[in-house]
């Protein structure tokens, strides 16, 4: 095992780095990429990479595995070419295209996190249970909308809570909070559509890479994925004046926690039901409940996710502290991510 440098890690806390970004006087860049790419030495490369990108400032988070690299961060405007050199020149990333975000947002990542994970994106896969070799056909925007408007199926790979602000008309969204789950339940519900054509689609397309993958291997015969994600197609649909068939807001995994697409409004606040489609975790630390919540709840209820929470994160930070000491599990939500639209969110017991 290699010794932690202590470098190589960020030492700030929220508060710092929040002032520390206010007063930046360039504009960032959000982008996502990702590669499945064999590297041999995933902590070698992530030390490699993190002392470059700290001196460019790059914010945001990146995994790293056998597998390859997956990532969303923002890149100062100035320091951009100097980071896609640093991209391009690194073994196996020679190829490597970028995502760049609708909107953009000097905050959408406050620091530099770069992990080694087993796998980029989690998907309790056994290698045996697909071949990422043999993956579905990437499709344009415009290809794309010509399937879905020949009845073709499409599913949404996303999880629930991902899904709920927006998503394309008529797709199949299955009802899970992590990609995990999704898997197999996407296999079950497609079962009789073996002989048909399916539209996979998510974020930014890494996720569709593994989908496809086991799609496939289970037999499915003409499996598809949106190129680029969500992201890509907004971006082909804007630049080639086609048609967006997708409604509402795509989430984004960055303190933004979501991205304008169409002008529709799809959901509604949990606390009181008005169209609202802003995501926030409930401000209580222990909680960090994800959850929807209008400005006008926003004010009333402090950012909390019910009155069990603001009473909490209202109380000094020492006897917060003592709180979560005496509990058992680490947090309120660790068996629970976000809630589902039909739930009361006012009747969640803090204390249970
Ligand atoms: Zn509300
Ligand atoms: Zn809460």
């Amino acid at each position: 095992m290699r010794k932690k440098n202590k470098i190589l890690y960020n030492k700030f806390s929220r508060e710092d780095l929040e002032k520390k970004n206010a007063v930046e006087n360039f504009e960032r860049t959000t982008v996502s990429f990702y590669k499945y790419v064999l590297i041999d030495d995933p902590l070698g490369l992530r030390e490699e990479l993190y002392i470059k990108w700290a001196k460019l400032k790059i914010n945001g988070r990146i995994y790293i595995a056998k597998e390859g690299i997956n990532a969303q961060l923002s890149c100062p405007k100035p320091k951009w070419n100097k980071f896609l050199k640093s991209v391009h020149s690194t073994k196996g990333f020679e190829d490597i295209t970028f995502k760049i975000a609708v909107e953009e947002n000097q905050t959408s990542f406050l620091k530099l996190a770069i992990k080694v994970k087993k796998q980029i994106v989690a998907d309790g896969l056994l290698d045996n249970e697909y071949d990422v070799t043999n993956v579905g056909t990437h499709l344009s925007a415009k290809d794309w909308n010509d399937c879905i408007n020949h009845g073709a199926t499409v599913v949404d790979v996303r999880n629930h809570y991902e899904s709920r602000i927006g998503h394309f008309l008529g797709a199949i969204k299955p009802d899970v909070d992590t990609f995990r789950e999704e898997l197999p339940l996407i296999k079950e519900k497609l079962k009789d559509k073996k002989d048909e054509k399916i539209l996979l689609y998510c974020t930014g397309g890494i996720r569709c890479e593994k989908t496809s993958a086991y799609l496939k291997h289970h037999g499915f015969k003409d499996v598809n994925q949106l190129h680029g994600g969500i992201i890509d197609y907004t971006k082909q649909v804007q630049e080639n004046n086609l048609e967006n068939k997708f409604i509402g807001k795509n989430f984004v995994f960055d303190d933004r926690l979501g991205e304008k697409i169409s002008t529709n409004v799809i959901s509604t606040c949990d606390q009181c039901g008005t169209s609202c489609d802003n995501y926030t975790n409930c401000k209580y630390v222990d909680c960090n409940l994800l959850f929807i919540q209008c400005k006008k709840c926003k004010d009333k209820h402090e950012g909390c996710c019910n009155n069990d929470c603001k009473k909490m994160s209202n109380l000094p930070k020492d006897e917060q502290k003592q709180i979560r000491k005496a509990r058992k599990r680490p947090s309120l939500n660790s068996f629970k991510k976000s809630i589902r639209p039909k739930e009361n969110i006012t009747e969640r017991n803090i204390n249970t």
